[in-house]
């Protein structure tokens, strides 16, 4: 989920926060070179509503699955719909819908680390 306002959803109070567990991978992301973000320019979602991205608090059931489709649909329309989920997936993104996937669906894709069992 891409946009201005999507660009304060990524500098929010989660970082440096004691939820560092939950963020994304910062040592993936790509370095400062506009080539490698020029992707973002082009995702349709700069065009929406970040709330349908991003879960609010507490959302569950058929409210979630609905808010889920809806930004799906949103990206299975996307020019950078491949960018955008290697970038979710390379630096695991923890939240939200990026490149047609739910968090939980780009979880699940993980290898768990040694000792850990796979997300089901
Ligand atoms: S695939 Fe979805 S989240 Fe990614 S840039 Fe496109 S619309 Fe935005």
């Amino acid at each position: 989920m891409l946009g201005s306002t999507w660009t304060s959803l990524r500098t929010d109070t989660r970082v440096g926060s004691s939820e560092e567990a939950s963020l994304a991978a910062v040592s993936r992301l790509p370095g400062p070179v506009a080539d490698l973000w020029q992707w973002q320019l082009d995702g349709s979602c700069r065009r929406e509503n970040p709330d349908v991205f991003f879960h609010p608090e507490g959302e569950r059931g058929p409210a979630r699955r609905s808010r889920d489709s809806a930004a799906k649909a949103v990206c299975l329309g996307c020019p950078v719909l491949q960018s955008c989920r290697e970038h979710a997936l390379h630096v695991r993104e923890p939240y939200g819908v990026w490149g047609a996937m739910t968090e939980y669906e780009r979880e699940a894709t993980y290898t768990p680390a040694p000792g850990f069992p796979a997300a089901s």
